[in-house]
């Protein structure tokens, strides 16, 4: 699943190609409808045409497509969506759910093979993402924010660190990543980590985010970047899908297990409970 550098590589990919250009025409395919949460499809598809877009900024794994009424066009690509910058004449991808057209000749494609993407068009962003706290990237994800979050916290600080509403944009990779970093074992209760800790993973979390945003993301599964290109991040993550083999600091194997329910890889051996 898109994680924030995935959706962040999105962004800049499509700043260049998509902010003044008009949207002349929007079609959403049969069995895309799911797509769109606050319209109807058919209207969803008629009050973005004619629409110019503004600006697109992002917000954790949400990007934001705001437009010159005002509103804004929110997406999530969930588990295997990608929004493509191509040309009008562009076969169909085997999974395009919807298709965007241009006021210059190109179309965005929006393609999802288990389709849970979602779209809303909102006046309040804040609508489409209520739940969301702030951005991993932001200044107010700081490392105060996060030894409070966690502080007298029972929960593994695995669960809470992939909580939206403690920090946006980190989801399954980044999660197990920054913990091994920061050596913390991912059932740690939350509440039990130190102000020292905390304050290393908080720099550890930012740490695999920029590291992977250099790599333009990672493309363990389904992820595209704007253009349909794939990240280059997925060869150089620490454990992330890398049970079996050796961690790269202590040569111990590396091991997968479950925690809050999700898939969790980590080092037995530098990151001890
Ligand atoms: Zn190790």
């Amino acid at each position: 699943m898109p994680e924030l550098p995935e959706v962040e590589t999105i962004r800049r990919d499509l700043v260049p190609l998509l902010v003044g250009r008009g949207v002349t025409r929007v079609a959403i395919h049969p069995g895309g409808e799911r797509l769109a949460v606050t319209h109807s499809p058919r209207e969803m598809e008629a009050e973005l045409a004619g629409r110019r877009v503004e600006e697109i900024a992002r917000h954790g794994k949400y990007l934001l497509l705001r437009l010159d009424d005002g509103r804004t066009w929110v997406v999530h690509l969930r588990m295997t969506g990608s929004l493509m910058h191509t040309t009008d004449e562009a076969p169909a991808h085997r999974f395009e759910r919807a298709r965007i057209d241009l006021d210059d000749g190109t179309s965005l494609r929006f393609n999802d093979l288990r389709k849970f993407g979602t779209w809303h068009l909102v006046e309040e962003e804040r609508d489409a993402m209520p739940l969301a706290g702030p951005d991993a990237l932001s200044e107010a994800f700081s490392p105060r924010w996060l030894r409070e979050r966690l502080k007298g916290r029972i929960a593994p600080v695995k669960t809470l660190l992939l909580d939206q509403r403690v920090a946006a944009g980190v989801g399954n990779i980044y999660a197990d990543e920054a913990l091994w970093i920061a050596k913390v074992h991912p059932a740690t209760a939350a509440g039990r980590l130190g102000a020292a800790r905390v304050n290393r993973l908080h720099a550890a979390v930012l740490e695999t985010l920029h590291d992977s945003l250099g790599d333009r993301g990672s493309s363990f599964s389904d992820y595209r970047d704007g253009l349909g290109g794939e990240g280059l991040h997925h060869v150089r993550v620490h454990v992330f899908r890398r049970d079996g083999q050796p961690c790269a600091r202590c040569g111990t194997t590396i091991v997968k297990t479950k925690v809050g329910g999700r898939g969790t890889h980590f080092c037995p051996r530098c990151q001890r409970i």
